[in-house]
């Protein structure tokens, strides 16, 4: 990275930090900077990530899966969908043939519309997962989730806890294709890529996963009102019986429109931090 680029990551950070109300370094709750040096020192210790595997870019051809690839027929009825994913997801044993069998599902009638399948970029294996809702206009365009404006916030937000998608953060979508005119995605839509988020959430294994914004929220804990149920910890229950800590936090869209609810997504980030650093 350029020195001007770093220039314009910390101008930003600092618009971020400013925004939020953050304008003390000092925090809310007393701190212990004594135990932090000491977190810091062991982390510094510790192997990086195993495992430092994008998605492909959009513009090459995936890897060809180790799994069943769906090949339909006739068209398949939603109920013959929603199975066919399932079935092809749960016998995915690696991301990079889960990354592939999505991209091969022909399943999803919004793959008809969409030019690219968006599945994760960041770090496999990462101990923070971020699910957001569709992939918009951009990510359509260059096959990876949150490259536009929103996903240079959550970039932001990311960094504010001092993460990143390049070190150790993983970031994927509820589904895999823009839907069109970016409405939101229908239910039957919703329950077609399930099985693959479900999939994907088990391979990765997260300590803590962050949904953005109230859409995978209702698709993974089957609530409705992000405003209520944002900033508290919940248990999402994966096929395969492992248990995440799951936080609901506003979408990054949502607080470019409502910029006054920074403070609150700030405390939230607060928090996720805190669960990531728990042992
Ligand atoms: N909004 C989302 O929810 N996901 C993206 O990938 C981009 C914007």
């Amino acid at each position: 990275m350029s020195s001007a680029q770093d220039e314009d990551a910390a101008a930003a950070l600092i618009e971020w930090y400013a925004d939020s109300g953050v304008d003390e370094a000092v925090g809310a709750v007393t701190q212990s900077r004594f135990v932090e040096t000491a977190f810091r020192a062991n982390a510094d210790t510790q192997e990086p990530p195993q495992v430092f595997n994008k998605q492909p870019p959009s513009n090459s051809q995936p890897k060809r899966p180790t799994t069943a690839i769906f090949k339909p027929t006739s068209s398949p009825s939603p109920d013959e969908s929603v199975a066919n994913a399932r079935e092809i997801a749960q016998t995915c044993e690696t991301m990079d043939a889960l990354i592939a069998a999505i991209h091969a599902f022909e399943g999803c009638p919004l793959k008809a519309g969409a030019r690219n399948t968006v599945v994760c970029d960041g770090v496999i294996g990462a101990d923070l997962l971020v699910i957001g809702e569709a992939p918009g206009a951009d990510e359509d365009r260059l096959g990876k989730p949150f490259v536009g404006r929103a996903g240079q916030l959550l970039d932001r937000m990311l960094a504010a806890i001092g993460r990143s998608r390049e070190t150790d953060t993983l970031i994927s979508n509820a589904i895999f294709w823009r839907p069109p005119g970016n409405r939101t995605p229908t239910k039957l839509e919703t329950e077609i890529c399930r099985p693959f988020v479900d999939r994907l959430i088990e391979l990765n294994a997260p300590k803590v996963i962050m949904l953005a914004g109230g859409a995978p929220m209702q698709a993974l804990l089957g609530i409705t009102g992000i405003m209520r149920a944002r900033g508290t910890f919940r248990e999402f229950e994966a096929p395969n019986g492992t248990r995440f800590p799951t936080l609901p936090v506003f979408h990054p869209a949502f607080l470019l429109r409502q910029p006054s609810h920074k403070r609150l997504a700030w405390e939230d980030l607060q928090t996720l931090q805190a669960r990531l650093r728990e042992d």
